[in-house]
């Protein structure tokens, strides 16, 4: 409204200023040689505004003519972009619907009005890997991997591929490669984690196990299998002491640290080391070890003692003093331990066959020793297993702790389980 307004004064403003002109009257001359032209002032003007006009439609049509073929490539390509996006969005649906026949030729149409963009590269390998066609699938996965701003994406797809095939090899130097195009990147992380454990990589495992994202018993366990691949004492020795300190009850990783210590000529050190570990938790291997170097029964029972006196009436505690004691033929004590045990509903079943044992001392081959021998066996056989080294995977039981399970392949799931129930009093008779 205004702007009609300005052009409607405008107008009437020319109108005016030529309406006074001619009034005013008034002769432009040109002369050129002999050739005189002169008109009224009015006209002159009329025709120089005509002229600027008429040069300034030449000059935008002459434009418009030299952007012609541009202005329709920009036209052809917008429309290329809308029709390619359409085409990937209904790859993306037909991906997620899980029909890949169709999500591929969507693509490959997507494609034909895209080219190859990170974004059609990657579904392309999605869908083809979606079709059962990993061979196509890994050469977009190439060629995104070639380009600077796909390299990441492409490598990442390679290596997934590469775990798949369980090509250990070629996954690890993806990894690598994919570590150095996006350095930090968590998944990278995470997956050279997983390399490290299928390819039993220890050292490489431990390093890249971020210390808040495992429990001290997994960061024990690893830090031990490390050790023990380590050829270089020095290094095992510090990696021993790395898994005890995660896992101070990690009863593998005490024996490692003490044998070391007592093979450095410290027995006392050694010796502590398994009373701190028994502390932490009781574990048979654990009083092996510590009895080991007695050969006197009551030496034996005296080093039991030394071994359990910050949790005397532990399961473990009272079966291996009951044990000790026996063994030195002080069946009172024997007694009163195993007593204890069996009443505390703690016991399994290698408390009651030290029972059978110690009946058998005392009350030898008469009838009550046979009643009170198969008194016993019964106890035993409804008791709770002994506690033992078990893949909690496959189930497994191992004699001794084992980084993998051999019988199923699994890392890091052989675990000290078992023992009896905490609440509840098992049969006595
Ligand atoms: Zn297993």
């Amino acid at each position: 409204m205004i702007r009609a307004i300005r052009l409607l004064v405008l107008l009437g403003l020319g109108v005016w200023l030529a309406l006074y002109l001619r009034q005013l009257g008034g002769i432009v001359e040109v002369q050129v040689g002999e050739t005189f032209i002169g008109v009224p002032v009015w006209l002159g003007l009329l025709a120089l505004v005509v002229g600027f006009a008429v040069v300034h439609l030449l000059l935008v049509g002459w434009r418009a003519l030299r952007t012609w073929p541009a202005r329709i490539r920009a036209r052809r390509d917008l429309r290329h972009r809308r029709d390619g996006d359409a085409a990937v969005t209904r790859a993306l649906v037909a991906l997620a619907a899980g029909t890949p026949d169709a999500a591929r030729l969507e693509i490959r149409r997507a494609r034909g009005l895209l080219g190859d963009t990170p974004h059609t590269l990657l579904l392309t390998a999605e869908a083809e890997r979606m079709a059962g066609r990993d061979d196509a699938a890994n050469e977009a996965f190439r060629t995104l991997a070639a380009r600077p701003d796909g390299r990441f994406l492409g490598l990442r797809g390679l290596l997934r591929d590469a775990m798949q095939r369980e090509d250990w090899p070629a996954a690890q130097r993806l990894a690598r490669e994919a570590e150095a195009a996006q350095p930090g990147a968590a998944w990278v992380k995470e997956e050279r984690a997983a390399l490290a454990l299928r390819t039993r990589d220890w050292r490489e495992a431990l390093a890249l196990s971020a210390p808040e994202g495992l429990t001290g018993h997994r960061r024990a366990a690893l830090a031990l299998a490390a050790a023990r691949q380590d050829g270089e004492p020095a290094m095992a020795s510090a990696l021993e002491k790395q898994a005890l300190s995660a896992d101070p009850g990690f009863a593998p990783a005490a024996l490692a640290v003490a044998r070391r210590q007592a093979a450095d000529g410290s027995p006392r050190r050694a010796r502590t080391t398994l009373q701190a570990a028994w502390t932490a938790a009781p574990h048979p291997d654990l009083a092996e070890a510590y009895l080991d170097g007695e050969g006197d029964p009551l030496a034996r029972v005296k080093a039991a003692e030394a071994l359990t006196h910050e949790n005397r009436t532990h399961p473990e505690s009272r079966l291996v003093l009951g044990r000790t004691a026996l063994a030195a033929n002080l069946t009172g004590r024997a007694r009163a331990e195993l007593e204890a045990l069996v009443a505390s509903g703690e016991a399994d079943r290698r408390a009651y066959l030290a029972m059978v044992d110690m009946d058998a001392v005392e009350l030898g081959d008469s009838a009550a020793g046979r009643v009170a021998e198969a008194k016993w066996l019964r106890a035993a056989a409804a008791a709770p297993p002994e506690p033992r080294w078990q893949c909690l995977h496959c189930g497994t039981a191992h004699a001794r702790w084992e980084p993998v399970c051999d019988a199923c392949g699994t890392a890091g799931r052989v675990e000290w389980t078992g023992g009896a129930p905490r609440t509840g009093a098992v049969a006595t008779a």
